[in-house]
């Protein structure tokens, strides 16, 4: 008797059948090792192919369903460089049509005279008319069996393709699912017109109707906001209890007197709270561990307060780390601090990846030794090699790019230091109650005086001769720019376009053929060639970490003149020679996005511009990019998108990389949710639960628990 095989979501995913070594490496390189993984790798898009075209009505090169007739057998032919060509004619009502398979000899048994067949390929249109579908997909069309109308695409992967990631999940979802009790209890689920997660698992993968899925899309999405508000409130609710070391009141007179320039009051109330939390502030005559982030616009001069705060510590003898997410921004940092820190005869050191391991011996022994004060670096200081002899303050700047997880590693090993955590990402206030509910938060909300306001204007295609000779000027000018696009190169298109779509109802719907977006490599050459004197380099996130740091430095030491890169170069980068920012495709951007790239140039005494370059008639979209025309604070343009967008932006990394995090959740439909009332609403049942059972300790709430427990456990991993 055949063993009847019986699979849970904890199961691994080597035990399906059809699924052997390779394959499980393949998957697992993916981040899919058991059969929840599996079920959660959610499609990036959907083939419509119950739109079938008439062979008539075709339009060459667009993705399209065909339903056509086999007209005779398949004749197989040799070519002189060996390949084998299979070729028949197929046809429906309004026309005949050829079919050409390339090295498939086998296609000879597949198709003959009289079958139907649902084909889904580019119509190539020859002469006089004559129409050819080279390798399409196919489907039998067999009596009493439905085909599905839209077919699941999932992203990716080397080795393993679409249809085979479909077969398997196929090959479990209905068991599983059947299997599956809902976590979130009736009263939310009734509440929010949400279907069961058993239905949202199936019709997510193969959806019965575009209805279904758009239901299961709401649902899943749904459920990512909740978990994390869930994940965020527990985290807050816990916020504080550790005793933290106390700092002594400390003048920061000799600090302020090497600055070129007064603080704002923005930041002077922001160095206050520091100095309250870890100087003044006592519970029973104890000082609780500082959990502060500082949150202000690019530009608004977050570093000095971090400065300060790490010398009130050094001067009450304590160590202090300032954590960034890149090479070059921990560069940036360190080159910042060292000269101040050298006059005031404190030891600064940095410590990155490349690092010579020599040198990080040399830091691992004295920071333990006690003889530097403050190490300046990326995520190589998480290493379990550098310890402290009394780390009193530790400061991440970005945290986006760290999330929560990250924080809790450093903390973990240093439960006394106070946490200092600094952000250029404006949110929307609704959502930074959610975000940063495990954190008290300082707003520096004030520019420092005599900042030139960075000139933005909205183009169009036509514009583009007049925008190369504007580079060309700005370059003979003395200036540098930045040009920003949403794709790498063209075999990423595709991949692009399932991941900023920014809609649930019209999610990935594959967008027949119609995409032309920028992307750096084929715009690099173009721009090469129109301006072959200037130096150009292109930049992407498929790019090591090195490589680009490496381009970066060399852009930031004034050796390359126009950098041409995907949104990596994001992040607080400071080169205040950079004059011009110019955003292709714009429209497919978040508006704060396209704000925190405006906060790229504009950081040095040139008068320096932004150009959003829109490839889009559409009316609205081109209304939401006049927003920037006029708008320059960070907060009203982040509450704008918020409106406009919906919450999907401020879930998503806003890198090229597809795994979405934030604070250590991976964002797969919440990143592209415009629906508000949705977000809200999820929020709202997190808070409901929490009052209720703030621990997440009733029964009720136990299988919520656990899935909060198998979403953060998955997400730790350091990249
Ligand atoms: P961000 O908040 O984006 O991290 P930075 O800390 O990098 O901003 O500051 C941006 C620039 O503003 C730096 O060159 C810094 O020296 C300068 N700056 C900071 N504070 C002031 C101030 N109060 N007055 C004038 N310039 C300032
Ligand atoms: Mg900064």
């Amino acid at each position: 008797m055949d063993k009847v095989k019986r699979y849970t979501l904890d199961s691994s995913v080597s035990e399906l059948v059809g699924v052997g070594k390779t394959t499980a490496e393949r998957l697992s390189k993916i981040g899919i090792q058991q059969v929840r993984d599996l079920v959660y790798h959610f499609p990036r898009a959907y083939e419509n192919r119950g739109a079938i075209t008439l062979l008539s009505d075709c339009v060459e090169n667009t993705p399209s369903p065909f339903l056509l007739t086999v007209a005779c057998e398949v004749k197989n032919a040799r070519t002189k460089s060996g390949i084998t060509v299979s070729k028949f004619r197929a046809f429906d009502e309004s026309g005949v049509c050829e079919i050409v398979f390339f090295n498939s000899p086998y296609v000879k048994d597949v198709f003959h005279t009289g079958a139907l067949f649902r084909f889904y390929g580019k119509a190539q249109m020859g002469r006089g008319g004559h129409i050819t579908l080279q390798n399409p997909k196919y489907e039998a069309v067999i009596p009493d069996k439905e085909l599905d109308d839209l077919i699941p695409i999932y992203p990716l992967t080397e080795g393993i393709s679409s249809k085979v990631l479909s077969k398997l999940i196929r090959s479990v979802i209905n068991e599983v699912a059947a299997g599956i009790l809902d976590p979130l209890p009736e009263k939310i689920r009734f509440k929010n017109s949400l279907p069961t997660l058993a239905y949202a698992l199936r019709n997510i993968h193969f959806p019965e109707s575009r209805e279904a899925l758009f239901r299961s899309q709401r649902r899943l999405a749904f459920d990512e906001m909740l978990y994390f508000a869930l994940g965020v409130s527990l985290a807050a609710s816990t916020k504080s209890k550790n005793e933290g070391v106390s700092f002594s009141p400390v003048s920061i007179s000799p600090l302020l007197e090497l600055l070129p320039y007064e603080l704002t009051g923005a930041q002077k109330n922001a160095v206050n709270d520091v100095y309250r939390d870890t100087v003044l502030k006592k519970e029973n005559g104890k000082t609780p561990a500082m959990a502060r982030i500082i949150v202000g616009d690019v530009g608004s001069g977050k570093t000095v307060c971090a400065i300060i705060s790490m010398y009130i510590a050094i001067r009450s003898g304590y160590q202090t780390a300032l954590m960034a997410p890149t090479e070059i921004l921990a560069t940036q940092h360190y080159e910042e601090i060292k000269p101040l820190f050298d006059k005031l005869g404190i030891k600064a050191v940095l410590l990155t990846g490349s690092t010579k391991a020599s040198q990080k011996k040399k830091i691992y022994d004295s920071a333990e030794k006690g003889e530097i004060d403050a190490v300046i670096g990326t995520h190589a200081l998480l290493s379990e090699k550098l310890c402290f002899s009394n780390l009193g303050l530790i400061i991440t700047d970005e945290q986006h790019r760290f999330g929560v997880n990250q924080r809790a590693i450093l903390k973990d090993r240093t439960k006394a230091a106070h946490m200092l955590v600094m952000s250029a990402t404006p949110i929307p206030r609704t959502l930074a109650l959610a975000l940063y509910g495990d954190l008290d938060v300082s707003r520096i909300n004030e520019m420092p005086k005599g900042r030139m306001r960075v000139d933005t204007f909205v183009v169009d295609e036509s514009y583009r001769a007049r925008l190369n000779g504007f580079i060309e000027k700005q370059v003979a000018l003395g200036g540098q720019c930045y040009i920003v696009c949403p794709s790498i190169d063209k075999a990423s298109d595709e991949e692009a376009l399932g991941l900023t779509s920014t809609s649930l109802a019209s999610i990935n719907m594959v967008d027949n053929g119609k995409l032309n977006l920028k992307n750096t490599v084929q715009y690099t050459e173009e721009l090469k060639n129109a301006l072959p004197h200037l130096k150009i380099e292109c930049m992407h996130g498929r790019m090591k970490a090195k490589e680009k740091d490496e381009i970066m430095q060399a852009f930031a030491r004034g050796e390359i003149q126009v950098l041409i890169s995907t949104t990596v170069i994001e992040v607080g980068v400071n080169v205040p020679n950079a004059t011009l920012m110019v955003v292709e495709n714009a429209e497919r951007f978040g508006l704060s996005q396209l704000h925190q790239l405006r906060g790229r140039v504009g950081r040095g005494n040139k008068k320096s511009y932004c150009v959003l370059v829109s490839g889009s008639v559409n009316e609205k979209s081109r209304e939401r990019l006049e927003v920037m025309k006029t708008t320059y604070d960070g907060y009203a343009i982040a509450d704008k998108d918020l409106m406009l967008r919906g919450p999907g932006d401020f879930f998503s990394s806003n890198t090229d990389n597809n795994l979405r995090q934030s604070g250590g959740f991976k964002f797969k439909l919440a990143s592209s949710c415009d629906d508000t009332t949705l977000f809200e609403a999820a929020f709202s049942s997190a808070k409901d639960i929490i009052k209720d059972d703030p621990t997440l300790s009733l029964s009720e709430h136990f299988l919520i628990k656990q899935s909060l427990a198998h979403l953060t456990d998955n997400s730790s991993t350091i990249s």
